[in-house]
């Protein structure tokens, strides 16, 4: 038998030309081809006991596709990955798969890690493109179950448990299915015919999906109870934090969910064509270091605007993913950091025009082990901006916990759930950022598979 040739780079993912990127919202990471994929499924190792899939939080048998991505047996490639995971063209876009499967891939060790996500995603593009799959029949099972909120959590356990043979509903209080995926992550990095080709899917599968409808206003849990099996909750984390300092109420201040949605969901950016504008000024300031921040400002770029981030760390503990700020100073945001904006200054008008700002040091790490950021008396200056948008994370949203009697949360209002996605209420469950604050797509679907799985065994027994 030969010797195994080691091919230490990875390949690497074509990009939009940088032109381009600064003025549509076409997707900027453009797939592997199928020289490429096969290229880079040549360089696994095919690990006997493979790190990467204990580091995947739904745990693919990520040797195992690849293998046989590598043969060229697509459908059983695919049909491999979704084992486990319904949604591969969209965990292969934003999961922070270096932080994950691939920071453990023991090609690490002499180069660069397997490209695992880009595989994965070049797997769900060839099933989206071929059309996906629905099962010739499903056995059902006479039980049905109630989601609550479309986000990645909600669709997820609505395949699963669709395909075990319930009747599902889900209930989203949004116009559109999709949570976070279509109101927030914008269409340069996650384009909406993906999203559109699952929710195509679901409602193939016999998924119902009722939307402009709120739970804890239109119905609540308890009535819900009365009609369905189980109520699942994954209603995320949509409710803006601010920074509580003075002149935040000015005009032309907005938070980045506002912002997110307008542009992404109403579709501003396509104004006069759609009708809900959104007023970008030329100077943009975002305040913030996490994918949010870095999607405003890409967005405001694309809008027309000069951007500036501005972040109270270093660059070193933005909890963006790498990639996405990579992106975002090549398109031209600037950064400004170690810095806090501590008071907004309006024109006679009313709107925002410049942000008064301190210089920060930083000092012993705090709770979260990030260093704790230090304000440097005297340092105060002012920065000039007509558009502010806070980012600086959000918090769980609060309708379903307020309308639900002994549903237990905890002081920042996240759903209680045990290690198997189980609510203090009987056979209600919980998923997704509702129950973890913020968290990624990724953890979302974990979490969801989990609530899948006891629900199953409850209603079994
Ligand atoms: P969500 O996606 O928030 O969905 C919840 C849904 O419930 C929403 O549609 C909401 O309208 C609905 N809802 C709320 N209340 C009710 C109610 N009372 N009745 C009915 N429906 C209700 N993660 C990554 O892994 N990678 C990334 O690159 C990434 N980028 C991000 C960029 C942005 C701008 C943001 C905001 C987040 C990003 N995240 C990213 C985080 C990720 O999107 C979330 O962790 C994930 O969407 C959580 O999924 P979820 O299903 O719990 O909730
Ligand atoms: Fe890696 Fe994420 Fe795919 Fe799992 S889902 S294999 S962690 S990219
Ligand atoms: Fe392949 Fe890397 Fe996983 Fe080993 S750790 S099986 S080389 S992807």
């Amino acid at each position: 038998m030969g010797q195994r040739k080691i091919i230490r780079e990875g390949t690497p993912m074509r990009k939009l030309s940088l032109k381009e990127r600064r003025t549509t919202f076409k997707e900027v990471a453009l797939g592997y081809n199928l020289e490429e994929a096969l290229r880079e499924a040549e360089r696994c190792l095919q690990c006997p006991q493979p790190p990467c899939v204990k580091a995947c939080p739904l745990h693919i048998d990520i040797p195992g596709f690849i293998r046989l991505l590598k043969e060229r047996r697509f459908e059983e490639a695919i049909e491999k990955i979704k084992e486990t995971n319904e949604f591969p063209a969209i965990t292969g876009r934003v999961c922070p798969q270096e932080l994950l499967c691939q920071e453990v891939c023991v090609m690490k060790r002499i180069g660069d890690p397997v490209f695992i996500g880009r595989l994965e995603r070049f797997l769900g593009d060839y099933e989206i493109k071929k059309g996906i799959k629905v099962p010739e029949k499903i056995v059902e099972n006479g039980k049905s179950v109630a989601i609550v909120g479309s986000g990645p959590a909600g669709l997820f356990a609505a395949a699963r448990l669709r395909k075990l043979g319930y009747k599902v509903t889900i209930y989203e209080a949004l116009h559109r299915p999709g949570g976070v995926m279509v109101y927030g992550i914008p269409e340069f990095r996650l384009p909406r015919h993906v999203l559109d080709a699952y929710i195509n899917y679901l409602r193939k599968l016999g998924v119902e999906i009722k939307v402009d409808y709120v739970v804890g206003k239109a119905v609540t849990v308890a009535e819900l109870l009365k009609e369905y099996d189980a109520v699942l909750i994954s209603t995320g984390a949509g409710t803006p934090r601010f920074l509580r300092i003075p002149g935040e109420e000015l005009n032309g201040i907005y938070s980045a969910n506002e912002f997110l949605i307008r542009v992404n969901l109403m579709k501003a950016y396509r104004f006069p064509d759609y009708d809900t504008p959104i007023k970008v000024g030329k100077r943009v300031v975002v305040v913030g270091g996490g994918n949010t921040a870095m999607d405003v400002a890409r967005i405001s770029l694309r809008l027309g605007a000069e951007v500036t981030i501005i972040y109270r760390r270093t660059e070193k503990e933005m909890p963006a993913r790498r990639e996405e700020v990579e992106n975002a100073m090549e398109e031209g945001v600037k950064f400004q950091f170690l810095t806090q904006p501590i008071e907004f200054i309006g024109d006679e008008k009313g709107w925002v025009k410049k942000i008064r700002c301190i210089k920060m040091r930083l000092g012993e790490p705090d709770e979260s082990g990030r260093r704790r950021p230090i304000p440097i008396p005297g340092s105060e200056f002012e920065i000039e901006a007509d558009t502010v948008v806070i980012a600086i994370g959000a918090s769980v949203n609060p309708i379903i916990q307020a309308t639900t009697p002994g549903l237990k949360a905890d002081r920042k209002g996240r759903i209680i759930v045990d290690e198997n996605g189980r609510t203090s209420l009987d056979r209600v469950y919980a998923a997704g950022d509702v129950t973890s604050g913020e968290g990624t797509v990724i953890e979302a679907l974990a979490e969801a598979l989990k609530a899948v799985n006891s629900i199953h065994r409850d209603l079994e027994s």
